[in-house]
C-alpha cells in the first residue's frame, strides 16, 4: 500500500481506516492536514487553513 508522506516534515501519515478519495489526514507530528485526491495513483494535497 502506498504511503502518505507529510510534505512539511516528511513523516509518514498513517490512516487507521482504508483511505478514500476526499479523506483528510492529519500529520501526528506537525498537524498539517492533507486531502486525498486520488488513490491510483496515490495523490494528495495540503489543506491550507484559513485564519
Ligand atoms: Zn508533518
Amino acid at each position: 500500500m502506498e504511503k502518505v508522506i507529510c510534505p512539511d516534515c516528511q513523516v509518514e501519515i498513517i490512516s487507521s481506516n482504508p483511505m478514500v478519495v476526499g479523506d483528510i489526514l492529519e500529520c501526528s507530528e506537525c498537524g498539517t492536514e492533507v486531502e486525498i485526491i486520488s488513490l491510483t495513483p496515490l495523490k494528495y494535497q495540503v489543506l491550507i487553513e484559513e485564519k
